[in-house]
């Protein structure tokens, strides 16, 4: 409708209580001759106004007051909330159509052309035009008020219209109508006319009272209007408040809205996190049941296999607890067999004692080196060495010397017949004999070491004549010249590991000296020490102890082959060091290699204590030839030697005590024997190897050491006792 006033140029206005358009004045005059306003005037709430030839001044009063009426009334919904006071307000178009109805009456065939907004108005404007023309002659013409004609609404602004005469009784009456125009009175009829005019006065009376009324009822009205105007405004006014509240209301809402729409953006990332978490999850969670299912599959087999498990393991546990009775009947069987090999251990011990007792507590076992390259073959039968009494498998324990002596002749001074000199001893060694060969004649005596019986093993013989050989071995650590030393260690390991397997617990300590013109020297010295002959000194262990030490000398233990060959080199080392310092001082000295052996079955509370085996390189037995002139150096040779001569004489003297079972032995008479003292006599087995040289330049010395170990070996040392505690 707006759209459509728009078009037509009308001037539209809206309000919060009606909408009212604005009507160029021609149009009005248009429209009050057509009717085109008819549809707007029937609606409470809407108004025509018009501007230009209608001013204000040229409005009644009256239509300035229905103007604002009308201006200011509210819409039909408006009024249906506060309803009016006052009966024409509460009509509708239709109830004040009927209202008109008497005012029709009394208008029409007044043939007035009537232009108003009012419905009523626009009632009268049609009803004369058409009942005007045809009931009603039409009075003669006046100039109405202007008003009359610019605006319409004739109850309210009804100005005087063309009154219909009123024929007076006595006068002529009115000429009739002619083709629907009011009869001219002739101009004599003055009569006529002033009845004319009376029932015109009467009418304009009649009519004046009725708008006096109408004003006043329209003043009551307008009063009514005022008050509603004022309600009007108070509620305006509480609307406004209202509807204030209602725009705070709506922008709290709208910032509420807002903060919800940014809360449903920040639901609905949330909601798509939650949502990628969630397939994440089931993903995890389809995982987590596929690994479930494979687990249980698992622990099924699991439980299947440990079922399977305990069944085999009470199995087990029976088959154990028969085998635990069978192992404690095992242990007592065990038990008792190594009470019993612990007595045929006991009784070995003993029966090799016995054995070597009557083997002879001082055995002498000859040696004889073979000839070295370089040395001039001895004439055949110098040496020999008679088969034994079973044949040549009987091991040879005879030797005879051969030679003749060209000093010594016959009275007829023919040359003498051959010498012949037989010597007997407990084992010989031809040259071809090999080292393995002699050790395991002593490794019986080793044996009684590990048995705790003291033993002592000598070489005697001139220098050159294989004592070191026989002692230590061939030089170029070839193993098969290894000497008895080392293997007599080796031996010694050995068994103590086969003893510990019976409860044996065997602990080594090495030593090894040399005594030079009665000095002791510390052949295992390190360091500054080393090859200086720095002072040692015997002495006893302790107040009352039997037991014997050299102070300053290293005491080694040892628990392996490798260690004793160290020792062995740091020995030679020394040897060579003071060799230099001292010209070939090494055959000239005794060297003392003493090993203690500790034995301990704890079990049984059984000890060997520090037996000592005593391995020893004489100095070479040679004298002086009493012929030679004697020098600055002879005399110092020939102190050596007297020195030597002096302490093997003291063995000899010391071994014929022991075996004559003299109170005195003269131990102390040399350094050696002195520091032998426990490796001999009593309750030791002692060996003696005389080394022989095979040529026959050497054989004044290989008779004196023949005869000086012959000696020996008729010497008989009493029962030996192991040092068992
Ligand atoms: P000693 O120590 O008595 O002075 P050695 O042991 O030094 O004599 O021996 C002298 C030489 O004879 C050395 O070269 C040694 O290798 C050699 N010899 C000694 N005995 C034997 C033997 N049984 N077999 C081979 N060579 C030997
Ligand atoms: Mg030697």
């Amino acid at each position: 409708m707006e759209e459509a006033a728009r078009l037509k140029g009308l001037d539209v206005r809206r309000s919060e209580f009606g909408v009212f358009t604005r009507i160029p004045s021609g149009d009005i005059e248009k429209a009050s001759g057509s009717g085109a306003i008819k549809g707007n005037s029937g609606t409470l709430g809407l108004g025509v106004w018009s501007e230009g030839p209608l001013s204000s001044q040229q409005r009644s009063p009256l239509l300035e007051v229905k103007g604002n009426v009308e201006l200011k009334r509210p819409l039909a919904k408006a009024a249906s909330r506060l309803p009016l006071s006052g009966r024409r307000l509460k009509r509708g178009p239709d109830q004040m159509e009927e209202a008109l109805e008497p005012e029709k009456k009394r208008t029409r065939g007044l043939g007035t052309r009537v232009t108003t907004t009012h419905p009523r108005a626009a009632a009268l404007s049609s009803a004369p035009q058409t009942q005007g023309q045809t009931a009603v002659p039409k009075a003669p013409r006046k100039p109405a008020p202007r008003c009359s004609t610019a605006v319409a609404p004739v109850l309210k602004t009804q100005k005087p219209g063309p009154v219909v005469p009123v024929q007076k009784p006595g006068t002529t009456a009115a000429p009739p109508m002619v083709g629907g125009k009011k009869p001219k009175r002739p101009a004599w009829d003055l009569k006529g006319q002033l009845c004319d005019l009376n029932a015109e006065l009467k009418c304009y009376r009649e009519r004046k009272q009725v708008l006096d009324q109408e004003n006043q009822q329209l003043r009551d009205q307008l009063q009514e209007a005022q008050q509603q105007a004022l309600a009007l405004g108070a509620e305006r006014k509480t609307l406004e408040e209202e509807l204030t509240r209602v725009r705070a209301q709506a922008e709290q809402g709208q910032r509420e809205l807002g903060n919800l729409s940014a809360r449903v953006l920040e639901l609905e990332e949330r909601l798509g996190t939650q949502e990628g978490l969630v397939q994440e999850l089931q993903k995890e969670q389809l995982r987590l049941q596929e690994e479930r299912r494979g687990l249980a599959a698992r622990l099924g087999e699991q439980e299947r296999r440990l079922q399977t498990s305990e069944a085999s393991l009470s199995d087990s546990q029976e088959e154990v607890a028969s085998l635990r009775q069978e192992a404690a009947a095992r242990e007592a069987v065990l038990a008792e067999r190594e009470d019993r090999l612990h007595g045929l251990e006991m009784e070995r011990r003993r029966l090799h004692n016995q054995l070597q007792e009557l083997k002879g507590n001082i055995r002498v076992f000859c040696r004889v080196r073979p000839v070295l390259p370089g040395e001039s073959t001895p004439s055949p039968g110098f040496l020999q060495f008679p088969s034994g009494p079973c044949g040549p498998s009987d091991p040879p324990t005879h030797l005879s010397l051969s030679w003749s002596d060209e000093r010594r002749g016959t009275l007829s001074g023919a040359p003498a017949g051959p010498t012949r000199h037989e010597f007997s001893f407990d084992r010989v060694f031809p040259p071809g004999s090999g080292q393995d060969e002699v050790f395991e004649e002593i490794s019986m005596l080793v044996q009684s070491a590990l048995d705790g019986y003291p033993v002592c093993i000598f070489a005697y013989g001139q220098t050159g004549s294989g004592k070191t050989f026989t002692m230590e071995g061939g030089p170029g650590g070839d193993p098969q010249m290894e000497g008895l030393i080392p293997r007599a260690l080796r031996h010694l390991f050995s068994v103590a590991q086969e003893l510990s397997g019976q409860g044996w617990t065997y602990s080594f300590v090495a030593s090894y000296v040399e005594i030079y013109n009665e000095t002791v020297r510390d052949l295992l010295a390190t360091g500054t020490r080393k090859g200086q002959g720095g002072e040692c000194e015997i002495r006893r262990a302790g107040p009352g102890s039997e037991e014997l030490t050299v102070t300053n000398a290293r005491y080694v233990p040892v628990s392996c082959e490798r260690e004793v060959e160290a020792l062995l080199h740091l020995a030679r080392q020394n040897r060579a060091v003071a060799r230099t310092a001292q010209n070939e001082r090494s055959s000239r000295s005794h060297s003392v290699f003493q090993l203690q052996i500790s034995g301990e079955h704890a079990s049984r509370g059984l000890q060997c204590c520090a037996a000592p085996l005593s391995l020893v390189d004489l100095a070479g037995s040679e004298r002086l030839d009493p012929g030679l002139a004697l020098g600055p150096g002879e005399r110092e040779r020939l102190r050596e030697t007297q020195a030597i001569n002096s302490s093997l004489s003291t063995l000899g003297l010391v071994i014929m005590a022991l075996s004559n079972k003299e109170s005195h032995v003269p131990y102390r008479n040399s350094k050696l024997t002195y520091l032998l003292q426990n490796s001999l006599g009593g309750s030791a087995k002692m060996l003696m190897f005389v080394n022989i040289s095979p040529l026959e330049e050497n054989v004044s010395e290989s008779l004196n050491s023949l005869r000086f170990a012959s000696k020996v070996n008729q010497c008989v040392i009493g029962t030996a006792q192991a040092n068992k505690k």
